[in-house]
């Protein structure tokens, strides 16, 4: 199938209470790649959000009363249609994201994984059963889905995001509003198409892309009938969902910014450490919030794997993801190009010297070359904020106290790495670092069976994992009374 017949079947309009539709207004979906567009949606406004809603509170009881086996049948079906359809959907992440198309095949295994574990875990969310301490009466709990929810996801991770949000809450029995990100929702309607096609009722999942991101969240998070909001993006954005979500009093999961420290003591194997900074680094372009951010190395070794890890980078190949052999694609837009350069040269202007990389790409696309950054000040805005790119900076330690308190140094707390072969100072660090994720040895941890989520301006609440199915459920307690008492 060619780029032209996969686009044909990606439907364009809204979807909402079982029927896909047009709106009054459209958007431009782009490949940052080329620069060229790729598709045009339709563009829902706030009255179309407003019926997603009524379409998914309309069903919301019907739908929490069918039996776990039928939900997790729907999700068993979704995982494999996804997986039938895996060549689809990297191609879409492609074009609309950017990342390599190897990198796009791994994450639909990684976002089909939540289907097949949510529909393991829907028939295993127990409540339970218990006498009261003083014996006076049984106590009963039952989990009940939480009701309607708002599910916003980033368009870094178009499929994986949306699957970990989408798939707990079938588990749960609740309905949905889903509102893609306007930079890649291309990956997010053909995956409602596929959970149509595994035969979810009608109501239960609507779909909403939107120029306007407020456009859809304010009218519902102001409406009494939403329960929950699940949001992953940026911290800013997540505070101000958190401020809206207060007022109706929602239940809320916010998977927010990251900075990850990637930590090398000095008896670190290095070539684990360097292929773990591969891959911490430059999975999707660094585009990813548990991209590592800071690479704090033991002065001792600094020289020897910064050099190494230059080398490993110059070597990838820059280019359009579909390209056969390409292995860094662009930056999603011009701003996020922008945005890295500028943190560059603030980095470079204070001290900063540039090993490999440092600079924009010239042509067609947001191309930015991957760079490694030695000497790094701590001042410099690159060891604070989240950069969201490839470029890496090193900066160097003497001790574990010091490394400690320049990796904690930081709001965010989601991702971690420690990179050393003392099994003792492992588990120190694992005690010491405040992440909700820490990578030992290792550069990439994500799995559908752990628990996913950050401390701090990171956010609150997990996904994935037994822990991922709470986010959509409530525990109702039922006092009983004590059988034995006399009658
Ligand atoms: P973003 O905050 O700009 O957008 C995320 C989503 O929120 C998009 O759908 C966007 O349209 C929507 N949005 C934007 N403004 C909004 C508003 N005022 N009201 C409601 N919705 C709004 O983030 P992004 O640029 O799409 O994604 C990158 C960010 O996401 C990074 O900070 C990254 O660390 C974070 N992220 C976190 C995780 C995690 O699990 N912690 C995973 C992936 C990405």
């Amino acid at each position: 199938m060619n780029v032209e017949q996969l686009l044909a079947k990606v439907p364009t309009g809204v979807y909402i209470g079982g029927q896909w539709r047009e709106t009054g207004e459209t958007f431009d979906v782009e490949n940052p790649a080329t620069g060229e567009v790729i598709a045009t949606l339709a563009s829902a406004s706030s009255d179309d959000a407003r019926a997603a809603l009524d379409a998914a509170c309309d069903v919301q009881e019907e739908w929490a009363r069918t039996s776990p086996r039928e939900r997790s049948n729907i999700l068993r079906k979704a995982f494999e249609l996804v997986t039938e359809r895996a060549e689809e959907f990297a191609t879409l992440m492609t074009l609309e994201m950017g990342k390599p198309l190897s990198e796009a095949r791994g994450e639909v295994t990684y976002g089909a994984e939540y289907l097949r574990w949510f529909s393991e875990e829907a028939v295993r969310d127990y409540g339970r059963y218990a006498p009261s301490p003083e014996g006076n009466l049984r106590m009963l709990t039952v989990k009940k889905p939480v009701g309607p929810c708002l599910l916003i996801t980033p368009w870094n991770f178009p499929l994986a995001m949306a699957t970990r949000k989408v798939a707990p809450a079938i588990a749960a029995g609740c309905t949905m509003v889903l509102k893609p990100a306007r930079l890649t929702p291309l990956t997010a309607q053909y995956f409602v198409q596929t959970m149509i096609d595994a035969g979810l009722p009608e109501g239960v999942l609507n779909v909403v892309a939107s120029k306007s991101a407020s456009a859809i969240s304010e009218p519902l998070m102001a409406d009494r009938r939403l329960r929950k909001v699940s949001f992953t993006g940026s911290t800013p954005v997540g505070v101000t969902l958190l401020k809206a979500a207060a007022d109706n009093v929602l239940r809320t999961s916010m998977e927010l910014g990251g900075n990850a420290p990637f930590i090398v003591f000095a008896d670190a194997n290095l070539d684990k450490a360097v292929e773990g900074a591969m891959a911490a680094k430059m999975r999707n372009i660094g585009e990813a919030c548990t991209a590592a951010n800071r690479f704090i190395v033991h002065k001792d070794v600094a020289e020897e794997f910064a050099h190494r890890f230059a080398e490993k980078i110059e070597a990838l190949n820059l280019g359009n993801g579909l390209e056969e052999g390409v292995t860094c694609g662009p930056l999603v837009e011009k701003k996020a190009q922008d945005s890295v350069a500028e943190l560059v040269d603030d980095a470079v202007e204070k001290g900063a010297k540039v090993l490999c990389g440092g600079k924009k790409l010239e042509g067609n696309g947001y191309f930015y070359a991957p760079t490694v950054l030695v000497d790094v000040p701590r001042e410099a805005r690159v060891a604070q904020e989240e950069i969201f790119g490839p470029v890496a900076p090193v900066i160097t330690f003497s001790t574990e106290d010091e490394a400690v308190a320049i990796a904690n140094d930081t709001e965010y707390g989601l991702a971690s790495y420690v990179f050393t072969e003392s099994q003792r100072r492992m588990m120190r660090m694992s005690h010491r670092l405040e992440f909700g994720l820490m990578g030992a040895n290792l550069g990439v941890i994500s799995n559908a069976a752990a628990p996913f989520g950050g401390v701090k301006q990171s956010g609150m609440g997990r996904e994935g994992g037994a822990e991922g199915i709470e986010e959509y459920t409530s525990i109702q307690y039922i006092g009983l009374e004590d059988p034995f008492a006399s009658e």
